[in-house]
């Protein structure tokens, strides 16, 4: 269902933040604001954050309080399914969240007509996710790479921060600008089993045998084109300057 306008045009200036972001929601509001209903099961829902049961709940609910959307704009900004966006995280962490947007709904509350607007994300994981569970991963995990899952949840559409690009590691490699908001994706992680659900898909490099971190210098043997962590061959990057390099292997 895309989000238009309905025939119902009169609105009240108070409600001008919902006119302009979503106009059909607000005949929602009008409609049972006269109904007058009531239920306060919601309302606890919304304060023990449980997002995903009140869409459950509302889905199950013959009053049609709930509403699916293609893209949803707030704040002056539209956000899209299959968007790929950073999440404000609630916590005081180092890292915001990131997902791919896969539906836009809207739950009104029955007692309150508080419109609570909900994206269903299909979350990443990020290094700070991984390295808990393996810690050794810490040296070849990118800061911006991202771990795609099988695991969504609703959040509320307002802590989406911005958009963002995910590419595979060899675009990311290659992009001539990286911003904070570009990040790569080339392995899933089984969030239920924690583990990597595909890294014998993955090539691993240097005598370390670890995949490609985009973030480390990297050197190339002149004979066997095999790849080396300067670190790991003793090398010291800003002591080399453009010689062949043989690894230990073919000298
Ligand atoms: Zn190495
Ligand atoms: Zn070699």
């Amino acid at each position: 269902m895309h989000c238009t306008n309905v025939e119902n045009e009169q609105t009240s200036k108070s409600n001008r933040q919902s006119s302009e972001t979503l106009p059909t929601i607000r005949k929602r509001i009008q409609k049972r604001t006269e109904k007058g209903l009531i239920d306060a099961t919601f309302k606890q829902l919304y304060k023990q954050n449980k997002l995903d049961e009140i869409v459950t709940k509302a889905q199950e609910n013959n009053e049609s309080i709930y509403e699916e959307y293609d893209e949803i704009k707030i704040h002056g900004t539209t956000w899209k399914i299959n968007d790929n966006v950073i999440i404000r995280n609630g916590d005081d962490f180092i890292e915001d969240y990131v997902g791919t947007i896969q539906k836009i709904c809207s739950v009104l509350e029955p007692s309150s007509k508080k419109l609570i607007c909900l994206c269903k994300v299909q979350w990443y994981m990020r290094k700070s996710d991984i390295i808990i569970h393996k810690p050794r991963a810490r040296q070849w995990i990118g800061t911006q790479e991202v771990f795609s899952t099988k695991t969504n949840n609703y959040i509320l559409a307002q802590t989406i921060m911005q958009k963002c690009t995910i590419v595979d590691c060899e675009e990311f490699v290659n992009m001539q600008k990286c911003d904070s908001t570009a990040y790569f994706n080339r392995l899933e992680w089984d969030v239920e089993n924690k583990k990597f659900t595909n890294m014998n898909k993955i090539q691993l490099y240097c005598l370390c045998q670890q995949p490609w971190n985009p973030e480390l210098n990297y050197i190339q043997c002149d004979k066997c084109k095999k790849w080396y962590h300067f670190q790991c061959v003793d090398l010291v990057i800003e002591c080399y300057d453009d010689k062949d390099y043989i690894c230990g292997y073919c000298n």
